[in-house]
């Protein structure tokens, strides 16, 4: 008999997940199903990503819900968009062969009208993100006085992004008699807290996960602008400054400009790609394994099978085509028992890409920020401090010289000279980083991306959906007696833009940073051409183009003019889609 008739799912549920390639039920279906069949219990299931949690708890809804009645019988909550779609597309082909099941996916930055006309005419199951769920309860559009079971899945994760507030005002608005069913892939204090307050006497269900990859790497990931990646990929660098890493890129031609813009700006690197001959990749290697290089740029194919222990960073500067390959990237790092971290430098559009690996490696990413400038030089100034303490002396050599140098120093107390062999070498970061503009894509965006209602009135409350921003720098600012109200106006009269087009206004002595529109930004180039202000003219730059993103000297990396592939123009060329063959099955069930 077919285990899942077993578990106790009726037959045209079976067929259809039996399409889908379910042959027997995960460890956590095989032992949440029974569980909440019963549909009398509040439960707690804790499973990694990737261990089929949603048909755990999608499968014993279609058995507990009565379809013959049109209204909201099951709220399900989840923390992004995508995994909305997700879970709603799943839980339709789990009933594809079960008459008048309807679900409705809820979620922000899609039509609300599209979402409201599905509701009105009448949905058993919805699927919904905080933001948006909320502000249809706000519309009285919803009714949930029959809502009998709540779903909290990746509760950690929505708790994550903040959303408790928004997660107790919908809760307000269910029966207080309903049963609850959270999911998640850990159980921090918040989650258990959580459980506290929702839930009576839950049933609780830990699953462990097979095949959990190495439990020693920890995976990061960092969400930027493409055009900011390789400002903030040097900035991660720059705050690990004990760093031995191999850096993955997509292309030969990729890699080559990645280890081409490092070395000039005065790092240890080097590329290790096809095109070398075998007396060059030796080479390469040769110095790496040497430490001599302290970042070794590579694809997929070359770093195969590199073996080099204490590696202590993988990066993806670019994520690979093939999800398998995370893997293959990943496990460079955390060798003979070492820990490592893989990091991975993601763009709004391939946050969905984070989801899919964390559901194939079935281990979670911690998001990470990028170091602002004076935490990077924090770390480049402690890192000093530490290599003064460790240094090794050689008392033979320096001796002779002592006297000589002892009497040069002789006016200054210990804390003058401290300070100025610390300054010595922390000049060159204080320097490089001391206009350092934030790169971390903006919080409010997120949120907007993930369909929150809050996230997006903050942001888009002026005249409802915009686009991006574009941060501009001008050589003007208060010393030439303007405030931000007059240079608002000074752009908008020289570039014939709307105010409405341009963002925050960061008045400096010298000069402004402001944001305009992505559409506006050519208008605002090409208005700025031949503008003198008391004569001098005037000049508007990308303010992450060449403002303290640049080592002394280097030509930046971006500015070289050879298609690196994260000029402005360019922006997102692999943004969007997912992996090219996600949609294989079989990848997908060779895990179990
Ligand atoms: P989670 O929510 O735990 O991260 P999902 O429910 O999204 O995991 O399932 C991960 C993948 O495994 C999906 O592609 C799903 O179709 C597949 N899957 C789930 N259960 C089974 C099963 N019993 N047999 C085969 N594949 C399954
Ligand atoms: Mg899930």
């Amino acid at each position: 008999m077919n285990p899942f008739i077993e578990l106790g799912i009726r037959h045209d549920i079976v067929n259809a997940i039996s399409e889908l390639g379910f042959e027997k039920p995960t460890p956590i279906q095989e032992q949440a199903v029974p569980v909440l069949l019963t549909g009398s219990n509040d439960f707690v299931g804790l499973a990694q990503t990737g261990t089929g949690k949603t048909a755990a708890f999608g499968l014993p809804l279609l058995e507990l819900l009565d379809f013959s009645q049109k209204h909201p019988q099951a709220l399900i909550l989840c923390p992004t968009r995508e995994l909305c779609l997700q879970i709603a597309k799943d839980i339709e082909k789990f009933a594809k062969n079960t008459p008048n099941v309807h679900v409705v996916a809820v979620y922000g930055g899609a039509s609300i009208s599209d979402q409201l006309r599905q509701i009105r005419r009448g949905v058993q199951i919805v699927v919904a993100t905080p933001g948006r769920m909320l502000d249809i309860i706000g519309r009285n559009a919803i009714d949930f006085s029959g809502v009998k079971y709540v779903v909290l899945d990746e509760a950690d994760e929505m708790l994550n992004m903040g959303f408790q507030e928004d997660i107790n005002n919908i809760l307000s608005t269910t029966p207080e008699e309903k049963k609850t069913w959270l999911f998640s892939a850990t159980m921090p204090a918040e989650v258990r807290r959580i459980a506290k307050n929702y839930m009576t006497d839950p049933f609780e269900l830990t699953v462990g996960t097979k095949n959990s990859g190495n439990a020693n790497i920890e995976h990061h990931y960092y969400v930027i602008r493409a055009r900011d990646k390789y400002a903030a990929f040097k900035r991660i660098v720059d705050s690990s400054p004990e760093i031995f890493g191999i850096v993955f890129c997509r292309t030969k031609i990729e890699t080559q400009e990645i280890a081409e813009a490092l070395i000039k700006d005065g790092y240890n690197a080097d590329a290790l790609h096809g095109d070398l001959s075998q007396q060059q990749r030796d080479k390469v290697m040769k110095r790496y394994r040497d430490r001599s290089l302290q970042l070794l740029i590579a694809t997929d194919v070359a770093a195969r099978g590199i073996d080099v222990n204490d590696v202590t960073h993988v990066i993806n500067f670019s994520l690979p085509d093939e999800i398998e390959n995370y893997t293959h990237r990943s496990g460079r790092t955390a060798r003979a028992g070492k820990t490592g971290v893989s990091i991975s430098l993601v763009n709004l559009k391939e946050l969905g890409k984070i989801r899919q690996i964390e559901k194939v490696i079935g281990k979670s990413f911690v998001k990470m920020e990028v170091p602002k400038g004076a935490d990077v030089v924090g770390k480049q100034l402690f890192a000093l401090i530490n290599k003064v303490q460790q240094v090794a002396v050689n008392d033979d050599h320096i001796d002779p010289y002592l006297p000589q140098i002892m009497d040069s120093f002789a006016e200054l107390s210990k804390e003058e000279i401290i300070k100025r062999f610390t300054s010595l070498e922390f000049n060159r970061f204080l320097e490089y980083y001391q206009h350092a503009p934030d790169l971390n894509v903006d919080a409010s965006e997120s949120r907007e991306n993930r369909g929150d209602r809050k996230g997006r009135s903050e942001r888009f409350g002026r005249d409802g959906y915009k686009s991006d921003y574009t941060r501009l720098f001008i050589n003007l600012g208060s010393v030439d007696n303007f405030t931000r109200g007059d240079m608002l106006g000074y752009i908008c009269n020289n570039t014939r833009i709307s105010g409405k087009a341009i963002g925050k206004i960061d008045l400096k002595g010298v000069y402004t940073f402001f944001e305009v529109e992505n559409t506006s930004v050519d208008k605002v180039f090409s208005g700025f051409q031949q503008v003198d202000f008391n004569g001098r003219s005037v000049r508007v730059e990308n303010a992450g183009d060449s403002h303290g993103e640049k080592r002394s000297g280097g030509k930046s990396y971006r500015n070289s003019g050879n298609g690196g592939g994260e000029g402005r123009k360019r922006r997102d060329h692999n943004g969007g889609g997912g992996f090219r063959d996600f949609s294989s099955k079989r990848r997908e069930k060779s895990r179990w």
